[in-house]
């Protein structure tokens, strides 16, 4: 068959065919509403986009589509203008908002008549990533930053606690002694911690029996948990434990969660670490994985919050640094591992870390 037998398809049924099909094909929503404010077509695509009733029959009314959405159709039926909205945030049910570029275009109908053709495309993913790109950059600027500040202000902090001892040598004072000294711990723990999230480091990796580190890390906070009469529970369900990874770093993983929950807890609150082996979807995802959750009862993340948690310096406590759990993702990232939380206000939140399961024969 000749190329040129492919190609006729010029006839005019064929052409409206062609013309449907392009329509359909198109990657953006597209409306036609006509100078009566009626819409007189709509793609599949402009339906689904706008949540519309598919199938409706047309015309329909403006008013179907979301308030801001008329305000521009409005607009360019009066100006006779083109209007493009890089991003238009339409409401298109109870909860969900999305962002959308609109292009709407006045056209001449032969009739003298004017309608305009509105094209829509959804993208609210590219505002997002857009957002999480500036975030990324901003935080990296600051990861630089606050290394190099740290070791400015803990190369200050040496003479200046020299000073502060010799003064308070001369001046007995036990309640300022006090303070002071706390406030200076305090200061040298936020330096620390920042030069260590600054910091790339190469630690080395082996076998790691993740119920060892868990009861080592849950020995280190036993007075904080002694201390507000919290309940521990423990259920520890993987076998084997088995992991490749720090022990040291993984540790500092559980330590911070479990410091986090005591804070978050109250008198006779209830904590528990529990682990479990899930199971790789299918034998090409990769290895099976341990999970490890650290549950408390205590006062909750508030949603607006949930999804700050990970940012440096973020903190709800009056003497909080805002570094543990962006520490913590960071190892359980280097450990390829994955972090999750669930929390409800006044009911608890519980922490999860998936770590690749390692050598069975551990
Ligand atoms: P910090 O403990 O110094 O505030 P983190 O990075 O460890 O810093 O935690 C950041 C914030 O996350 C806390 O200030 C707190 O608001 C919230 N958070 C973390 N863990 C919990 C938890 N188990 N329950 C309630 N809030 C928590
Ligand atoms: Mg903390």
């Amino acid at each position: 068959m000749s190329a040129r037998s492919q190609h006729r398809t010029d006839g005019p049924v064929e052409g409206l065919n062609l013309a449907r099909s392009l329509r359909d094909a198109l990657a953006s929503g597209v409306l036609v509403v006509n100078a009566r404010e009626l819409i007189v077509s709509a793609t599949h695509e402009a339906e689904r986009l706008l949540h519309l009733p598919t199938g409706k029959t047309l015309p329909a009314p403006l008013s179907l589509l979301p308030v801001p959405l008329q305000n521009v159709v409005r607009e360019a039926l009066a100006g006779k203008t083109t209007i493009t909205c890089d991003q238009l945030t339409l409401a298109l049910n109870d909860k969900h908002s999305r962002n959308f570029h609109v292009t709407v275009q006045p056209v001449q109908r032969d009739a003298g008549s004017l309608d305009v053709v509105v094209v829509l495309s959804d993208v609210t993913r590219f505002a997002q990533l857009e957002q999480g790109i500036i975030r990324l950059d901003r935080l990296a600027t600051l990861g630089t930053l606050s290394a190099d500040m740290a070791h400015e202000i803990k190369n200050a902090l040496v003479p200046v606690k020299t000073f502060v001892d010799l003064l308070l040598e001369k001046h007995h004072d036990e309640e300022l002694a006090g303070i002071v000294s706390r406030e200076m711990r305090r200061l040298d723990t936020i330096m620390r911690q920042m030069l260590r999230f600054g910091a790339k480091e190469r630690s080395t990796h082996g076998p790691v029996c993740l119920h060892a580190v868990l009861e080592h890390s849950l020995r280190m906070v036993q007075h904080q948990l002694a201390g507000k009469f919290i309940s521990l529970h423990r259920a520890f369900n993987a076998t084997p434990d088995a992991v490749q990874g720090n022990d040291h770093q993984l540790e500092q993983v559980f330590v911070n969660l479990l410091l986090n929950a005591v804070e978050a807890s109250g008198q006779n609150g209830s904590l528990t670490v529990a682990t479990d082996l899930v199971a790789a979807a299918s034998p090409r995802s990769g290895p099976p994985q341990v999970r490890i959750t650290v549950a408390d009862t205590g006062m909750g993340i508030a949603p607006e919050n949930l999804d700050r948690l990970f940012e440096p310096f973020f903190t709800t406590k009056h003497h909080g640094t805002g570094l543990g759990l962006p520490i913590t993702r960071r190892i359980v990232h280097e450990h390829q591992g994955h972090i999750t939380v669930h929390s409800e206000p006044n009911k608890g939140t519980t922490f999860s870390v998936l770590l690749p399961a390692g050598d069975q024969a551990l």
